[in-house]
């Protein structure tokens, strides 16, 4: 029987190891504060957005919120950013994409204070990853890793192939499982015959944003399957870019969607808030 990995199980272990930690740090009197930026009301960045307030408040985070209306400008975006740079009170600041078509997501990003960066889509943080220097690093790819360890699931030695390039998924998951020593190939959508290059997989992430589409001929009887993809079906289901009932067979440990990777990503997050509070521990 392939293991099936809980995510909701791990991020509610990180969340509560997450949240001793706040109280412990907080007695020493260290303080986190994250700043939640939103521009307009799109309904699923609304739903992200609580559902990293809540966290916040389940940790004991202070959250503030900032709530701006859809024609909000560049320069009112970027101004408020940079009031919150100076805010001494802010550790964390958390712009929540996609922002209005109008607005330069790359200026946004670049912004925020590195040292701010929670998200970790920073260049400078996306530097410190790939050279191994200590920074924030991005949180989906940082959960992935996380599933991996505590479901017992070595990387080291292991041939990883990553499916997908995105800054936010793909490069960032690429460069964490070179750190843990894996063997690893990024695919795209000009690789060639990728389904000889994902039967070479050990540890198989797929991060490409189509429905179902990975099945058992792209994987490797016993390999890890590592599913990053989230849609609706037609019949309104929950489903990610893996076949899941046609894959899970023949695997030896997978994720499920909904369950498996998507819960890791705000628990990761919350880790980041936490490591500026960690930081002003070590500089005191
Ligand atoms: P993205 O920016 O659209 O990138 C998709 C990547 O997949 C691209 O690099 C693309 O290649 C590649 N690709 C597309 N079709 C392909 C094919 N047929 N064969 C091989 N590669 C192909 O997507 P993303 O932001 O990384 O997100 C991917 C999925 O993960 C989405 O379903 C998204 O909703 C989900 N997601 C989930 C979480 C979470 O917390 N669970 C977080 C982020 C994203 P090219 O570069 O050549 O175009």
């Amino acid at each position: 029987m392939p293991q099936i990995i809980d995510g909701k199980k791990i991020s509610q272990q990180i969340k509560d190891e997450l949240k001793a930690e706040v109280q412990e740090l907080a007695s020493k009197g260290r303080h986190a504060c994250l700043a939640v930026v939103q521009v307009g009301n799109d309904p699923a960045s609304s739903v992200y957005v609580n559902n990293k307030k809540k966290a916040c408040a389940y940790i004991g985070i202070e959250s503030r919120s900032y709530e701006l209306p859809e024609e909000t400008s560049e320069n009112e975006l970027v101004s408020l950013v940079e009031e919150l740079n100076n805010d001494a009170e802010v550790n964390g600041i958390l712009v929540q994409l996609p922002l209005p078509g109008h607005i330069d997501e790359d200026r946004i990003i670049r912004t925020i204070s590195p040292d701010k960066d929670v998200d970790g889509f920073h260049p400078v943080s996306v530097g410190r990853l790939w050279i191994g220097e200590k920074g924030f690093l991005s949180c989906t790819p940082a959960g992935i890793i996380q599933l991996l360890k505590r479901s017992g699931i070595g990387i080291e030695g292991k041939r990883c192939v990553v499916v997908g390039r995105s800054n936010i998924v793909g490069k960032p998951m690429a460069a964490l499982l070179l750190r843990e020593n894996g063997t690893v190939t990024v695919a795209h959508s000009r690789t060639k015959d990728l389904k000889e290059v994902t039967r070479q997989a050990d540890i198989l992430i797929v991060a490409i944003g189509k429905e179902r589409f990975i099945t058992h001929e792209y994987v490797k009887d016993g390999a890890v399957v590592i599913d990053v993809g989230m849609h609706r079906d037609a019949q309104n289901h929950l489903c990610g870019d893996v076949d899941f009932a046609d894959v899970e067979p023949f695997v030896s440990a997978i994720t499920p969607v909904p369950g498996g990777v998507g819960p890791m990503t705000i628990a990761m997050l919350m880790n980041n808030c936490v490591e500026t509070m960690r930081t002003q521990e070590e500089r005191s």
